[in-house]
């Protein structure tokens, strides 16, 4: 049973409080999840999500979300919560937020209409694309392309975008091009890319430690309406930020859950191996461990849902508070599921033991949406503005 105390905290409304409740009860009876087929899982998860109700969270009341505005605090309980259940549930769930955060920030009335309650309903699958072979950290640096058609009713796009979470898979992708209107990030524009539009291509399937989709995606001359586009032209990069904020925090979240889940067995088996004329958990070096994972969990939870709740109540921009819940949560998950690995001994590398899963799952979250160096770098930068200003 995991430690729930945090949510005593004055920066939940009791809403949150049940709505953690619901999902973790839901989660138990309803998710068991068979890994076998990532494809497969996931198109069933995001089906049964949306049956659920639960990816409503997910896009605003207006095009059939739970709540009027996307809620920070509550994607990050359910990040957390599916988490500590099955990191296949999380990532089938962040996608469909992360993959629509466009459209609900910059989309049309129409693109919203369209694409927006069929992301709810679990009825279409959402990616967000945005790094390429030759920019990941440094972003900005992207090469794939749109330009103009001659009538001016479409946009044509070529180049490539890599590490797509989803491709393969996704009925379409928020892609961000560079559309030129000025150098750097003010030349680049948003738009929506339908998975079946001529000229849009899976070149490579990707597998990683933990499975889930992954694709690079190809663009020859894929034709796109003008209408497609997401915000004014050459606010693109805006849009991914603006998006990336909304979810940086929930990928914190999510850290937090698998190191709960770790933290969770640890425990348990630390309390029944037998040791030493008594068990695991009576040696005090044990002990130091257990303290030490504890903590850094509970300074997780805090920096995790000190962020939402700025964004949730003080409407801030939360660029700093959630870039150091970002960092701190995802290397402290790191280190808590690594030390419950170690707790296991020889079974918490046994393939097959939930430790060993949490070992694969948690190690690509220092490295997307920012990895941790960019991060210390965005805090950083927003602390010394303070001081230069
Ligand atoms: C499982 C997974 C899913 C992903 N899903 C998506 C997705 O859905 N959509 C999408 O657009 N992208 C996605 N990505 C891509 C992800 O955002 C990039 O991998 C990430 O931004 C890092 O880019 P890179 O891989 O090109 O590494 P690089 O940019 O080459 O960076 C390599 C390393 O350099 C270090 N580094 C970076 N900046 C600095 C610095 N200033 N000083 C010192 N060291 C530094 C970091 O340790 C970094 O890990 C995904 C990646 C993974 C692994």
């Amino acid at each position: 049973m995991s430690d729930k105390t945090y949510l005593d905290l004055p920066l939940f409304d009791d809403a949150h409080r049940t709505l953690e409740r619901e999902l973790d009860a839901w989660c138990a009876q309803h998710l068991h999840v068979d890994h076998g087929d990532a494809d497969a899982a996931c198109r069933a998860l995001v089906r049964q999500l949306g049956e659920a109700g639960w990816l409503r969270y997910c896009v605003p009341a207006a095009h059939g979300g739970a709540l009027p505005a996307l809620d920070s605090r509550s994607l990050c309980l359910l990040r957390e919560t599916l988490a500590r259940h099955d990191g296949l549930a999380d990532f089938a769930f962040a996608m469909q937020g992360l993959g629509s955060g466009a459209i609900s920030i910059a989309g049309s009335e129409a693109l919203r209409a369209q694409y927006l309650p069929r992301v709810a309903r679990g009825e279409a699958i959402a990616a967000f694309a945005l790094s390429e072979p030759e920019a990941g950290s440094d972003v900005a640096a992207m090469q794939c392309s749109a330009r103009l058609s001659e009538d001016g009713k479409h946009y044509v796009i070529d180049g490539a975008k890599t590490w797509i979470s989803n491709g393969g898979i996704a009925d379409f992708y928020c892609v961000f091009v560079r559309t030129g209107e000025a150098p750097g990030a003010r030349g680049i524009s948003a738009f929506v890319v339908d998975a079946d539009a001529p000229g849009l291509t899976i070149a490579e399937r990707i597998d990683v430690i933990a499975p889930h989709p992954l694709a690079t995606l190809r663009f020859d001359s894929c034709r796109v309406p003008v209408g497609n586009r997401l915000g004014e032209a050459g606010q693109g990069f805006k849009v991914a930020m603006m998006t990336l904020d909304i979810f940086r925090a929930s990928v914190a979240a999510a850290a937090l859950g698998f190191g709960r889940a770790a933290l969770d067995d640890a425990l348990a088996r630390a309390c029944e191996r037998p040791m030493f004329g008594g068990v695991l958990a009576d040696l005090q070096l044990t002990q130091a461990a257990i303290g030490d994972m504890a903590t850094a969990i509970d300074a997780a939870a805090l920096l995790t849902y000190r962020a939402a709740w700025l964004r949730d109540v003080k409407g801030q921009r939360t660029t700093r508070e959630a870039a150091m819940a970002k960092m701190v949560a995802t290397e402290n998950a790191q280190q808590v599921i690594d030390r419950a690995v170690q707790m296991f001994g020889g079974l918490g590398v046994k393939v097959g033991t939930r430790v060993e899963s949490l070992y694969r799952e948690i190690r690509s979250l220092r490295i997307y949406e920012g990895a941790t160096e960019v991060q210390k770098l965005i805090i950083a930068r927003e602390t010394l503005a303070g001081r230069k200003a």
